[in-house]
């Protein structure tokens, strides 16, 4: 979750709740969020500070070389084994923490790098194990994997040379045993044979790169709103807000919007945090900061760790380089409390470093120049203020008289500027006071703590602020008039977030790689603000497609859009997940507003009562009539008169629901055929009592298909899978993206059980599907690409053998 962990957020309610009635009282009324920061202020005391330090010193963020040790150690448990993949992951973490043997632990990551086939990083890694001082004895054991890997990547001329060094270090070494320095010998004539036969013939270059550049979308910016493309426009009315139109008839899989995130903040996992027990464990599972780089998101090989702590691990030097010089030498140190405070306040102190102390202090001082503006308005009489939009007024923005869309800038143009991030609706009034409190109490720990350190950030703006800030001499009490405008601007970023922070998402593949069919889930990668998409509006059955890559966002359209329709996205109820009623409900609580798409309109008009989607019913277990009623079912055949209690049902859902998680495991473990044979079971106790749309029993197809596949059974994976995709049709529409993952998987399937031309259609299909939603760079779409060319190569007899 994105809010501070809970015994932060309980603290703070209870310190709340003791507050005298007038303070709470001014707390609650306080309506400019400078007032609300600055009550917050001295109320954070030295019993707030211990008590923080205590809970985020559970958070393991510093470098411990016991730490390394035990990671190396893992990493050679996972290596032996010939589980590389492990192996890499666990060495990354051991150098993330600093040890004598760092030297160790990268060459131990090249060895992994190379059995998995990344030669270039394995050199990398190399390099970094002797610049790390690797020890001389061991030194003919990496030359010889560099070798290897020159050889490997046509680099001949290197090799040789390496070899050489080699030769002469075995020369050189009186303390190689003999058989150790026949086994090298022997080695080294491997190599030079091999070092031959490639120099004699000469493979041709790898096909490197032909593709990524491949049909680049063809891209035509809009003039007014950057990141946009021209077939939207930015329009404005009071009860849509801003929001965006169509400006032509746009066709489905169209890109809409492409924008990079003003900030983003990689979701750290929850294994970060140490156990209670005295004894010190370290948790060698992998999180999304194991995964992901803590910049760019981009995936993580050899990661690059930072100097200062061991949870910002990097892409690349460069990576690692660009965010320490934008935000993480602030935020290194405070780590362990950031983690504390929860994304959202991450997130907040992150945006103002982005824009700087200079800019985020100008858009403040402005903000308090407009609001005094709007406050001799209203003492004059509030004539022309009455036919503005209310939240406008709250936010006291700065609304021009003419372009009349808010944020926009001086030439009417809307950038995904920090001024656009600074001007996203707070809702401050909406808010409860609690939560503000909460809010306002966290970021006050992050400005305390900025204060302790030495805040090179303000040297941005002007050094004479600095300057100014060391000669005054601040009680603990206080905060230096710099820090105050942050501390402001941070609230204020963090209010913003409830309703405007994106979760960045990405379909992340199995690893284990030991199943042909890709097993892939969809996780939650960061926490970004993205200035322009955030101008999309809600609905419940959207016309847009959202993916990211890395930290940009494509909004694409998923179905035709006509010219002066608005462009809707969906910030998470979806119609096809669950009724009108808790749509509307969550909405609400998150949002604070009530859903009035067509979607929702309909259902509600409807006398449906809307509980369950159709996907969730409960089925006689006599006739297979649906169930209907709230706390008693009763069958709605007339000719039945079963009861059945729901908590009854519910209990048998459960059961069932932990039965096909067992059979997951047994998936996962490699057990193919006790899955198969639990989840058959399991599908039987299914029909029992749920209709035959129902989700549960779609993923048990799903699993089945995945478990025969395994099996190399390839017609029945195939039967399975089409079940499933009829559960997920019916439940998701045709064209929905749910359904072109499972028309991915049966293509899968079908390519490698040779059934060549109902492969080729699936493929069609799955890639008409996914492209509209994902684009057509994405990585699946791709793969069916590929795996329609292999399919027109094979031999046309083959083609017509297997039907
Ligand atoms: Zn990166
Ligand atoms: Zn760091
Ligand atoms: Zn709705
Ligand atoms: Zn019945």
């Amino acid at each position: 979750m994105d809010l501070p962990v809970e015994r932060w957020a309980a603290y703070a309610r209870r310190r709340w709740a003791s507050l005298e009635p007038c303070l709470q009282r001014k707390l609650s009324l306080a309506v400019p969020l400078r007032d609300t920061f600055l009550l917050c202020v001295p109320l954070f005391q030295a019993a707030e500070e211990e008590f923080l330090h205590r809970l985020a010193a559970r958070n393991c963020v510093g470098k411990d070389p016991r730490a390394a040790l035990f990671y190396k150690e893992e990493g050679n448990k996972s290596f032996h084994k010939e589980e590389y993949t492990a192996a890499l992951r666990l060495y990354s973490k051991a150098v993330s923490h600093n040890s004598p043997e760092m030297s160790l632990c990268y060459a131990n990551r090249s060895a992994a790098l190379f059995h998995l086939g990344h030669f270039e990083d394995c050199l990398e890694d190399i390099d970094r194990a002797e610049a790390q001082g690797y020890p001389n004895r061991l030194q003919p054991k990496i030359l010889l994997r560099k070798t290897e890997c020159l050889l490997l990547l046509g680099r001949l001329e290197e090799a040789a040379g390496v070899i050489s060094k080699v030769e002469s270090k075995i020369a050189m070494d009186q303390s190689l045993t003999s058989t150790t320095r026949q086994i090298l010998l022997r080695k080294i004539s491997q190599l030079k044979v091999k070092a031959h036969e490639k120099e004699s013939s000469p493979e041709s270059v790898p096909e490197a790169l032909s593709k990524t550049q491949k049909d680049l979308e063809f891209w035509e910016e809009n003039g007014k709103i950057s990141s946009a493309f021209s077939s939207v426009s930015l329009n404005f009315n009071s009860c849509r807000g801003r929001h965006l139109v169509a400006t032509k008839d746009i066709l489905p899989g169209e890109s809409l919007v492409k924008e990079e995130a003003f900030v983003s903040v990689l979701s750290p996992g929850k294994s970060l945090l140490l156990q209670d027990s005295a004894e010190t464990t370290w948790d060698s599972r992998v999180t999304n900061g194991d995964l992901h780089c803590h910049r760019c998101l981009k995936r993580l090989l050899a990661s690059v760790p930072c100097r200062g702590c061991s949870y910002a691990k990097y892409c690349s030097k460069k990576c690692a380089q660009l965010a320490w010089e934008h935000y993480h030498s602030t935020e290194c140190p405070l780590g362990a409390l950031l983690l504390t405070l929860g994304v959202f306040s991450h997130v907040a102190l992150r945006t103002v470093l982005v824009a700087g102390f200079a800019e985020v202090s100008s858009l403040v001082k402005q903000f308090h120049g407009d609001d005094k503006e709007l406050h001799k308005a209203e003492a004059r009489g509030k004539s022309q203020d009455e036919t503005r939009d209310s939240t406008a007024d709250m936010e006291g923005l700065s609304e021009k008289a003419e372009p009349l869309i808010r944020d926009c800038e001086d030439d009417g143009q809307y950038r995904g500027s920090y001024q656009a991030v600074f001007n996203l609706l707070t809702h401050a009034e909406k808010h409860s006071p609690e939560h503000k409190f909460l809010c306002s109490l966290s970021i006050v720990a992050i400005c305390k703590k900025l204060q302790e350190a030495d805040l090179t950030i303000l040297s941005q703006g002007s050094c004479e602020s600095q300057s100014r800030l060391k000669a005054h001499v601040l009680t603990s009490a206080e905060l230096s008039p710099e820090l105050q405008i942050l501390g402001e601007a941070m609230l204020r970023h963090m209010l913003q977030l409830h309703c405007n922070a994106q979760a960045v998402t990405s379909i992340r593949e199995s690893e284990s790689g030991a199943s042909v069919v890709t097993e892939s889930e969809q996780v939650r990668l960061a926490t970004a603000l993205f200035p322009v998409t955030s101008l999309l509006n809600h609905s419940c059955d959207p016309n847009t497609s959202v993916t990211f890559s890395g930290t940009v966002v494509t909004v694409r359209a998923s179905q035709p859009i006509p010219r002066g329709q608005e462009i809707v996205h969906c910030y998470g109820p979806h119609r096809c997940r669950m009724g009108a009623a808790e749509r509307r409900q969550r909405l609400l609580c998150q949002y604070f507003f009530e859903c009035r798409c067509q979607a929702c309109l309909d259902e509600l008009g409807s006398n449906v009562t809307g509980t369950a989607a159709t996907g969730d019913i409960f089925c006689c277990s006599s006739c297979h009539a649906s169930m209907q009623g709230e706390d008693v079912l009763r069958c709605s055949s007339g000719a039945c008169t079963l009861l059945v209690g729901r908590d009854y049902l519910l209990r048998q859902l459960w059961d069932l629901q932990l039965q096909v998680q067992t059979a997951l495991g047994l998936l996962k473990d490699k057990q193919p055929n006790q899955a198969v044979e639990l989840l058959m079971r399991c599908r039987l106790d299914a029909e029992n009592f749920l209709s035959a749309e129902h989700m549960l029993v779609g993923k048990i197809e799903d699993h089945l298909a995945q478990g025969y596949a395994t099996l190399g059974k390839w017609q029945e994976a195939a039967r399975h899978l089409r079940c499933s995709i009829q559960i997920v049709e019916a439940r998701h529409g045709p064209s929905s993206v749910e359904t072109g993952h499972e028309l991915f998987k049966l293509a899968q399937i079908l390519f490698n059980g040779f059934a060549v031309s109902e492969a080729l259609c699936t493929i069609q299909r799955a890639e008409t599907v996914l492209s509209v939603h994902c684009g057509p760079q994405n990585a699946q779409v791709q793969e069916l690409q590929e795996m329609r060319a292999c399919l027109l190569e094979l031999p046309r007899s083959l083609l017509h053998r297997v039907e």
